[in-house]
């Protein structure tokens, strides 16, 4: 293939095919193939749109010949940095069904993150909201369009009432390719790529084998990683994940988190949850009493959260003022759920927590709604997609003992066989026989289920959100005042971890100073890095401590930081 993808062997690929577990269809089909039966059934719901199955699939492949009139297509890849709602549901489905695979990006990446990305993946448009109330996400697309001229187009949203922006070369409104069902019509609309018709000639759909879409990968060391996930590799996770997750056509998912994730997109998510049959409810995760009145309005009965997120959901529910009784499964990954917290969820909102594992790069394990509540406290599951090989191997990459701890090594049908235009990390990612690395300490439990024991990687895991040390401490370097940097994890009471950064000074004077930790958060913002990434805590230091072969002693640094939180809460009391 010339597409620059890394594909799984030859003879594996042949076997997943076989086996079924490789099937030849669209992404776009498996998650509305009930559109046809169910027409008139509740599809998604955003702030009061609603929108059946039948508008769904109408509107995305309507989405889909207006994007091609706007000169995207098969191949041509798509930045997709929306937020929750409609058009990142539609947008993103269109471009997987006209075969334009959208590179689906959290709104909270910023220029240091995307020039990467933009790099690698060189998409010919980006999907940007024009305007959010956090942060210029339009203004951002520009600059990086001026460093990426490949990116021909900025598909915008419309703000409420506003006229289409002026100054940027060329741009097509995204709420002319949603309102097409949004108003019940079929508008002429007046914008680049002429009127939108149903009528428009249907694009020609991509193969199975084509890439769907680029999920980007959380990173383990430096900037994010493009991910490519065919469709029949993607419809295997999607289906699998689904089932595993008990969905059907009278679940209610909530999306909650950045449904650009893939822990909300499709493991299993919006995707997963389409392709039962069920119902979508789109919201953000800023006001978790909004969410909980969300959850008793739309008769709630699935969604997925990281801990951090379920800890707040927890506080809100104490008043008992929102009836929750809808609540079938809470899944809680991305970060480590304490079992306290597990059996909390049980006793306080009375559904059943089910723990995923998972990762972009398509392992997921999930526990069993059937599996005993000692085991769904305790364990983060195990694969849901049948072929998923899983290895746990000692530092030299033997097999450990049953039951030892050991680093999780994964490849089967739904792994990921290679980042995109990364030789480099894929030459240190992977065995010589195709094992993707996890980074992940685990050990199987009595179970069968496996327990995240710790990581080897170098990242600090905020609530879910990765924060690879080695990118952070690169863009700490950059301030005149900073000759040496490390970061490590310390506790968090919310989010678990959070990024203390023990810093050596440039020199005396007239060396720059060293920054405080507002101006050093302030620098690291404007060099454009993501804000879930910046420290909470600075520590100044003579001297980072070595260890062995003269790399810096996180172990000590980790240990250091969590006595300072300690010390301070001890004071605290
Ligand atoms: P992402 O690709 O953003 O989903 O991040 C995947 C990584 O998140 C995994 O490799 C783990 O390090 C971590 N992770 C995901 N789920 C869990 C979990 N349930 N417990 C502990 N760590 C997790």
């Amino acid at each position: 293939m010339t597409d620059g993808i890394v594909r799984v062997p030859g003879e594996r690929a042949e076997e997943y095919r076989r086996r079924g577990w490789w099937q030849p269809r669209l992404v776009t089909d498996v998650a509305l193939g009930s559109a046809p039966e169910y027409p008139d059934r509740c599809a998604v719901v955003d702030a009061g749109h609603r929108l059946t199955y039948g508008e769904l699939a109408a509107t995305v492949e309507a989405a889909a010949s207006r994007l091609r009139r706007l000169g995207i297509g098969r191949g041509d890849p798509v930045l997709v940095q929306l937020p929750n709602g409609l058009e990142y549901v539609i947008t993103t489905l269109a471009l997987i069904r006209l075969g334009a695979p959208p590179v689906v990006a959290l709104p909270a990446l910023r220029e240091h993150e995307l020039d990467h990305v933009l790099s690698v993946t060189r998409p010919v448009a980006m999907a940007v909201p024009l305007r959010s109330s956090r942060f210029d996400h339009l203004a951002m697309a520009e600059r990086l369009r001026e460093r990426h001229p490949g990116i021909r187009m900025l598909l915008v949203t419309r703000a409420d009432g506003a006229a289409a922006g002026e100054g940027v070369p060329v741009r097509a409104d995204l709420a002319d390719l949603t309102s097409l069902t949004l108003g019940g019509v079929v508008p002429g609309v007046d914008a680049p790529g002429g009127p939108l018709h149903a009528a428009d000639e249907a694009p020609e759909p991509p193969g199975p084998r084509d890439n769907a879409l680029f999920l980007l990968s959380s990173g383990t060391t430096g900037p994010p990683k493009a991910i490519p996930r065919p469709h029949e590799a993607f419809g295997h996770v999607i289906r699998s994940a689904a089932e595993v997750s008990g969905l059907s056509d009278s679940s209610v998912y909530l999306a909650v988190m950045p449904a650009s994730h893939s822990f909300v997109l499709g493991h299993p998510g919006i995707l997963g949850t389409l392709s039962r049959g069920g119902r979508i409810v789109l919201d953000s995760p800023d006001d978790p009493r909004r969410t909980l009145a969300l959850v008793e309005r739309e008769g709630v009965t699935h969604c997925a959260l990281a801990p951090a997120v379920l800890l707040q959901w927890l506080a809100a529910a104490e008043t008992g003022e929102f009836d929750l009784s809808s609540l079938r499964v809470l899944q809680v990954g991305g970060a480590r759920l304490d079992p306290t917290t597990a059996r909390r969820v049980r006793e306080q909102l009375g559904c059943r927590v089910q723990q995923v594992y998972g990762m972009s790069e398509g392992l997921l394990n999930f526990t069993r709604l059937d599996d005993p509540d000692a085991v769904v406290d305790e364990t983060q599951g195990r694969p849901s997609a049948a072929g998923d090989e899983l290895l746990v191997v000692d530092e030299s990459g033997r097999e450990v003992g049953p039951g030892e701890t050991g680093e999780l090594l994964t490849r089967g049908p739904s792994v990921l066989a290679g980042y995109y235009g990364e030789d480099e990390t894929n030459a240190r990612s992977f065995t010589a026989d195709g094992h993707y690395r996890t980074g992940d300490l685990v050990r199987l439990h009595p179970s069968g289920n496996l327990v995240v024991a710790g990581r080897v990687k170098d990242v600090v895991n905020r609530g879910g959100e990765k924060i690879p040390a080695d990118e952070l401490e690169a863009v700490v370097l950059t301030h005149p005042g900073v000759r040496a940097a490390a970061a490590v994890a310390m506790p968090h009471p919310l989010y678990g971890e959070a990024v203390c950064l023990f810093v050596v000074a440039a020199g005396p004077p007239p060396a720059p100073a060293a920054p405080t930790l507002r101006e050093l958060r302030r620098h690291l913002e404007d060099k454009g890095l993501a804000r879930y990434k910046l420290p909470e805590r600075l520590v100044p230091v003579e001297s980072l401590p070595l260890a062995g072969v003269g790399k810096v002693n996180k172990v000590a640094l980790r240990a250091e930081a969590a006595r300072l939180v300690a010390a301070e809460r001890a004071a605290r009391r």
